[in-house]
């Protein structure tokens, strides 16, 4: 039975990650760290992080590595002695080594890549209903206008519009997708694949039996 201490979660925008990054954090303790969530909550403070990230943001651009990777190094230090989740990050190839090099300056690795793999006919239909809390983090599919989880208002994101949603899948497809190539060649990655509408608890119960299958072998 392997110990599984450090996660990293991948999926296209809009593939639900936000929900099931919920879920196994909660499901394994570990403390999740959202790079989008924690930009846009920077945005929302107009922090000088957050106004250079803006830039990127708003054109549906990727942040550059070197910012991206500054952020998380600093966090995974903080968090040494705890079970992580990374989600949104690694997004390159080039942040992913940055990332086996900084967990490997600290005797650590990734244990486990969990691949949310969703249909794009689905992701593209869940985009335009989704809106998010820059507060928490929270992101919702049913038209709330008030956070559930902490009361703040939940605004569309400036990124969730087709002609940004296009971009942003390029990028999955051309610098995110690759990523789970390099994990894979290290026999990390379990993949869970979402071709129908279904509720995200059945989603959550498919990689819940997908980890205890990787767990095992
Ligand atoms: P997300 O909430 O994960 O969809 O991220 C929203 C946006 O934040 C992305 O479209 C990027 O502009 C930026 N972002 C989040 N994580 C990263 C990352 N690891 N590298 C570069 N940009 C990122």
């Amino acid at each position: 039975m392997k110990t599984l201490k450090r996660f990293v979660l991948v999926g296209a925008p809009a593939s639900g990650k936000g929900t099931q990054s919920s879920f196994l954090s909660e499901t394994y303790s570990l403390k999740p760290l959202s790079t989008g969530a924690l930009l846009r909550a920077e945005i929302a403070e107009e922090s000088a992080l957050g106004l250079e990230a803006k830039k990127y943001m708003d054109a549906a651009m990727f942040v550059p590595d070197e910012v991206v990777n500054g952020i998380v190094a600093k966090w995974l230090v903080e968090n040494k002695d705890s079970g992580c989740l990374l989600d949104g990050y690694p997004r390159t190839l080039a942040q992913a080594e940055t990332l086996d090099v900084n967990l490997n300056a600290m005797d650590l690795e990734v244990d486990i890549v969990v691949y949310l793999n969703v249909a794009l006919e689905l992701i593209q239909a869940r985009m335009l209903k989704r809106k998010a809390c820059n507060a928490c983090g929270e992101t919702t599919r049913n038209g709330e206008t008030i956070c559930p989880k902490c009361g703040e208002p939940m605004v569309v994101r400036s990124d969730d519009n087709p002609e940004a949603f296009a971009k942003r899948w390029k990028d999955y497809e051309t610098l995110t997708v690759p990523i789970i190539e390099h994990y894979s060649k290290h026999g990390k990655v379990v993949q869970v694949n979402v071709n129908e509408e279904v509720e995200p608890q059945d989603v959550s119960a498919r990689i819940a039996a997908a980890i205890r299958a990787y767990s095992e072998k």
